[in-house]
């Protein structure tokens, strides 16, 4: 049996970045709280609280010390607070997420209203659209009913969204609304690291007979990385942790393709690799014991 890594997958730079930096941050300057997970993956999350990082909801819960925003950032309403109460603060929200946030806040600042195609409860989407004074709001529904007070409109993309997908979103959302309006941008805010694992995921199916994607159950973008591995055809698993894989799944395989989200360690995947590789060759040693018994059946007779 055969185990095949992606050609990219695992850790964005956005990612490495800011766990680099809260890491950093936490050993310098002691305990950090951060306003949610930095990233969507338990792993991690527990290797940095060993480290002194705190998760919590919101400022709201923060007394005194240093905050951190995560990769996926935050309204500039922290900014002002965190200067206000005398808090520290560590900003590792990704560089390409807050172009998103400058763009939303400049188009506004233009008199247009803004579109996001993503998940309104996303905290990267929230994050971009506190940057819109209100003039903003999250769809994923080309046909949602919305309202476009200034016939000025512009579309930007949660970063996670596939290029293709925000292609036809904007294709179907013009379509429908042209005739109301007048000026329209397109911002292409989708993430090339993400579309990167997604074209590395597709790739890879064309040789395997069985997918493992990896990474955090709350994970947008893994879960969106499974999405696009079982769309193949190919038999696929999302798992968070190497001990989830059922030897069964390996069984009558040739190729075991292994992915993972943007939020996921090297070492969660290099545990996956290092399991499947165990089990294969329990299934191979099964395999031969299983094709050497009918022999011996025959020599004892
Ligand atoms: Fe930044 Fe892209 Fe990583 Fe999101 S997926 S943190 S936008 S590099």
């Amino acid at each position: 049996m055969r185990i095949v890594r992606a050609k990219a997958l695992g850790f964005c730079f956005g990612v490495r970045r800011a766990i680099d930096m809260v890491a950093e941050a936490a050993e310098e300057r002691g305990p950090i709280d951060s306003l949610g997970s930095i990233v969507h993956n338990p792993v991690v999350v527990d290797g940095l609280a060993a480290k002194g990082v705190r998760v919590v909801g919101g400022l709201g819960d923060v007394e005194s010390g240093t905050v951190a925003v995560t990769a996926h950032g935050r309204g500039p309403e922290i900014e002002e607070e965190t200067e206000e109460r005398g808090l520290d603060l560590v900003d590792t929200t990704c560089p390409i997420v807050r172009k998103s946030q400058k763009a939303a806040q400049g188009l506004c600042a233009d008199g247009f209203g803004v579109i996001i195609y993503g998940e309104e409860d996303h905290p990267e989407v929230m994050g971009v659209l506190a940057w819109t004074e209100g003039k903003g709001r999250a769809i994923l529904d080309p046909e949602a009913e919305i309202d476009i007070p200034h016939r000025k409109l512009a579309l930007l993309a949660q970063t996670t969204k596939s290029e293709q997908s925000f292609a036809e979103f904007v294709g179907r959302f013009v379509g429908r609304n042209i005739g109301r309006i007048n000026e329209l941008r397109i911002v292409n805010t989708t993430c090339p690291e993400t579309d990167e694992r997604y074209h590395a995921a597709r790739e890879l199916a064309v040789e395997c007979d069985l997918l493992i994607a990896v990474g955090g159950r709350s994970s947008a973008n893994t879960r969106k990385l499974a999405q696009t591995c079982a769309d193949s055809g190919v038999e696929t698993h999302q798992i968070e942790r190497a001990r989830e894989i059922k030897p069964e799944w390996l069984e009558g395989k040739e190729t075991v393709g292994v992915t993972a989200g943007a939020s996921t360690p090297d070492e969660s995947i290099d545990e996956v690799v290092a399991r499947l590789e165990k089990l294969a060759e329990m299934l191979h040693a099964k395999e031969q014991r299983a094709r050497r018994l009918p022999l011996s059946n025959l020599m004892d007779a």
